[in-house]
C-alpha cells in the first residue's frame, strides 16, 4: 500500500474518532443480551443505511449483514453484538448501561466483549463506503453483527455461510484481542456419560445396583486423565472438568438406577470430537464400566422467533504464521501501532469456532480490549486503542487484496 492512501485514510479515520466513540457509546446503551438483539440490530442497520453501504439486510437468524463493494475477495467482518447478562451479585463501578465516559476510558457491558469491534467496523466501513467507488474496490467486505454468540459460538456465522450464501475467503473476528493479531484458539465440547442400575427400595438395597457407585471410580479416573494430560504448544494444554452430576431413582429413600455427569473438555492442538470419545471409551473399557456417552445438542431460538440447534462440539483451530491472512494482519498492525507485536491466540471461544474450526475458513482476530476483562463488572476500554482499531479496520482489506494479488 503506498503512503499516501495510508495516510488518506488514516487522516479519515481520525476526522471520525468523536463519532466513533459515539456510536460504542450508543452500542452500550442499548441492553443486547443473546436472544434480545432487536434494537441493536436497527441501530446497526440505520447506520449502515446512513453510511451509503451497498446492500444491508437482516439474515435469517436474525444477524445484520452490510456488504461494500464487490471485488473478488470477499472479507467478513464479524463482530457479535450480543452480550452476556449483567447479573445482580457483580458491582459495577458505573452503571453497566450508561457507557460513562472518564479520563479516556469507556465502561460498561459490553465494552470490551465486544461492542469497540462494531463501532470500528462503521467508521471503517463509513470511510471505504464514502471515499471510493464501489465497483472498482478489490474486494466485497461484508460487515456482520452476528447474535447468539454467547449461548453457541460459532452457529451465527455457521448459518450465514451455510443458509444464506455469503462465502467469504477470510474472516476477520472483533473479539478483544488488545491490539494483537490472533490466530486460533482452543476448542471446547460437552460430554454427557450415563450409567445405569437397578432400583431398589433403601431398606432392601442388597437388592439393587446403585448407579452413583458404578459412576463414583470413573469420575476419579477422569480426574487422573485431566493431570495427565500434556501440553501441545502452541494452545497449551486440554483439559478434563466434570462440571455437573445429576442421579433419579423412586425416590430419596431408593437405591438410584440412573447416574450421569456432565463433562466440560478443553481441546488443544490434535484433540477433535473422535480422539476425545476414543479415550473416554478406552477409559470406560479399563474400568469394565457399561455407559452411554453423548454429546449434547444446544438448542435455542433467536429474537427473530428462528428455532436452531447444534451440537455443543466447537473445534480447534489454529492459522500459520506465514498464512497470507496473518501477514496481511501483521503488515496493518505494524502500520497502526508504535510498535509491533508478536501474534497470539485467545483463551476464550470464538465464532472462529465455525469460520476456521468448521468451515475451514482462514480466520483471524484484531480488537481492542483485554480478554481478561470480558464477562467482568470491569469491562472497560481506552479509547485511543479503538481508534488504533479503527485505523486498522480501514487500511486492512486494501493490504489484504494487495498481497493476496501477489
Ligand atoms: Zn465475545
Amino acid at each position: 500500500m503506498d503512503k499516501k492512501l495510508q495516510q488518506k485514510l488514516i487522516q479519515a479515520t481520525d476526522t471520525l474518532q468523536d463519532d466513533t466513540v459515539q456510536i460504542l457509546q450508543d452500542l452500550i446503551r442499548i441492553r443486547s443480551y443473546s436472544g434480545e438483539e432487536e434494537e441493536i440490530v436497527r441501530y446497526i442497520e440505520g447506520k449502515m443505511q446512513d453510511f451509503n453501504f451497498d446492500e444491508v439486510y437482516i439474515d435469517g437468524l436474525g444477524s445484520i449483514v452490510g456488504r461494500i463493494g464487490q471485488g473478488p475477495l470477499k472479507i467478513l467482518w464479524d463482530a457479535h453484538i450480543d452480550t452476556v447478562k449483567v447479573t445482580e451479585g457483580e458491582s459495577w463501578h458505573f452503571p453497566p448501561f450508561q457507557g460513562v465516559i472518564k479520563n479516556g476510558f469507556i465502561y460498561g457491558r459490553g465494552a470490551v466483549d465486544e461492542k469497540p469491534a462494531m463501532a470500528g467496523f462503521l467508521s471503517a466501513g463509513r470511510i471505504i463506503a464514502e471515499n471510493y467507488v464501489h465497483t472498482e474496490l478489490p474486494f466485497s467486505l461484508y460487515v456482520v453483527g452476528s447474535v447468539l454468540e454467547e449461548d453457541c459460538d460459532g452457529y451465527p456465522l455457521y448459518h450465514l455461510i451455510k443458509n444464506e450464501g455469503i462465502k467469504p475467503d477470510v474472516v476477520l473476528l472483533g473479539e478483544p484481542t488488545n491490539l494483537r493479531v490472533y490466530r486460533g484458539q482452543r476448542g471446547r465440547m460437552e460430554i454427557q456419560i450415563s450409567t445405569h442400575g437397578k432400583a431398589a427400595h433403601g431398606a432392601h438395597n442388597q437388592q439393587g445396583i446403585n448407579a452413583i457407585y458404578k459412576m463414583m471410580p470413573f469420575v476419579k479416573a477422569l480426574e487422573e486423565l485431566d493431570k495427565s494430560l500434556v501440553p501441545v504448544e502452541p494452545l497449551g494444554k486440554g483439559s478434563i472438568t466434570v462440571s455437573d452430576i445429576m442421579s433419579r431413582g423412586p425416590s430419596l429413600c431408593s437405591v438410584p438406577d440412573f447416574c450421569r455427569i456432565h463433562l466440560d473438555r478443553r481441546l488443544t492442538v490434535g484433540e477433535d470430537k473422535n480422539a476425545v470419545l476414543q479415550q473416554l471409551k478406552k477409559l470406560l473399557d479399563q474400568h469394565k464400566l457399561t455407559a452411554d456417552v453423548k454429546i449434547p445438542e444446544y438448542r435455542g431460538s433467536s429474537w427473530k422467533g428462528t428455532k436452531f440447534k447444534q451440537d455443543a462440539y466447537f473445534p480447534t483451530w489454529i492459522l500459520g504464521e506465514d498464512h497470507f491472512l496473518v501477514r496481511a494482519a501483521q503488515d496493518t498492525a505494524e502500520r497502526v501501532l508504535v510498535k509491533s507485536q508478536a501474534s497470539g491466540f485467545w483463551n476464550f471461544s470464538t465464532n472462529g469456532v465455525a469460520t476456521a474450526g468448521r468451515l475451514g475458513i482462514p480466520t483471524i482476530g484484531f480488537a481492542p480490549g483485554r480478554e481478561e476483562l470480558a464477562h467482568t463488572a470491569r469491562e472497560e476500554l481506552y479509547l485511543d486503542d479503538l481508534q488504533l482499531a479503527t485505523r486498522f479496520y480501514s487500511l486492512f482489506p486494501f493490504i489484504l487484496a494487495g498481497i493476496n494479488r501477489e
